[in-house]
């Protein structure tokens, strides 16, 4: 089959990802095969790609937004043909002291889909058959892809942030996972507030129905209930900090950091506000996402790139130039 391989972690103008023909994968009991129908680009494949993730498998096939269908390993769920999502949680071992407490996305020995095991960047792709979800016949193929690492883990962002129905609720950063998050947001009767750089990504934000956009540096004109931020930098969770009410919480949708910088306790924690990390997620966000999704009705944006153009599209998330999500078609 073909594949899109990484060898080695370098920057992406130097094309970190080799486009060859590799053996297809085999099928492992309690796996199912998929044929890959489209695999979604997320950031973190960047990060990998660039190495600021070290490799822990080399070499590597990416991607963690996959759809693919059934082709091997079908059971009477999950019958040939079937179309299924994988995620970037590709297993967990249900055992650790997290899986226990029912928090399985900080589970102490888990199967990272695209990044400890190969992804989707390919033809073919192996994935545990209880770390499939069954998507919805509302969400096609290249609309689906999108949804399965940006918009569940947007969608945890927002948990883990504390949003309740009708809050004013800041998003710093506007790219593939801010995206999805807003319709969810405008679904709950939330006011929005955004600020990103890139006039287009405050065009989409204001057609999307935000209550209000600005610049990267722009501070929202009222008191933030929550804020997620997804730029991978400190001094925009700061912005985030220093925008809320007292009592509300910042939620860091990134997986990697430049660094926080120092800030004053006394004028931007203080006051019981509080700043979280988002790390991984469990079944049940992908399950409550994707219904949610379906029922909303909600529709990526997406730019489709061929396998051949895989370090096209990780360079086009690198440097912002498209809007919305960026999605492989092998
Ligand atoms: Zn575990
Ligand atoms: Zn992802």
């Amino acid at each position: 089959m073909k594949a899109a391989v990484l060898r080695a972690a370098r920057d992406v103008s130097e094309k970190p990802l080799h486009i060859e023909e590799v053996p297809a994968p085999e099928l492992v009991p309690g796996q199912v095969l998929l044929r890959v129908r489209a695999c979604g680009v997320c950031r973190t494949d960047l990060n990998i790609a660039e190495g600021e993730l070290p490799l822990r498998k080399q070499p590597l096939i990416p991607g963690h937004q996959i759809v693919g269908e059934i082709v091997d390993g079908a059971t009477s769920e999950l019958p040939l043909g079937t179309r299924v999502g994988v995620s970037w949680i590709g297993g967990v071992d249900g055992d650790c002291a997290y899986c226990r407490r029912g928090l399985e996305n900080l589970c102490d020995f888990p199967v990272f889909t695209g990044y400890t095991v190969h992804g989707g960047y390919a033809q073919y792709a192996l994935a545990r058959r209880d770390f499939v979800y069954h998507l919805p016949a509302e969400l096609d193929d290249l609309h689906a892809a999108p949804l399965l690492c940006a918009g569940i883990i947007g969608f945890r962002s927002l948990r883990v942030a504390g949003v309740e129905a009708g809050d004013r609720v800041g998003l710093f950063g506007f790219g593939a996972s801010a995206h999805l998050a807003i319709a969810v947001l405008r679904s709950w009767n939330c006011e929005v507030y955004v600020s990103t750089r890139g006039a287009s990504h405050r065009q989409l934000a204001a057609s999307l129905g935000a209550s209000w956009v600005g610049a990267e540096a722009d501070k929202p004109p009222v008191e933030l209930d929550r804020a997620v931020t997804f730029a991978p930098s400190g001094d925009v969770v700061i912005a985030a900090l220093s925008s809320l009410r007292r009592g509300g919480v910042v939620a860091i949708n990134a997986i990697h950091l430049d660094r926080i910088p120092e800030f004053d306790y006394d004028r931007l924690l203080w006051g019981e506000r509080q700043i979280r990390s988002v790390a991984n997620m469990t079944r049940s966000d992908a399950h409550d996402f994707l219904s949610t999704a379906a029922r909303i009705k909600l529709k990526p944006k997406v730019t489709v790139f061929s396998l051949d153009e895989a370090n096209q599209a990780l360079a086009a998330i690198k440097n912002d130039s498209i809007d919305g999500a960026a999605v492989i078609v092998p």
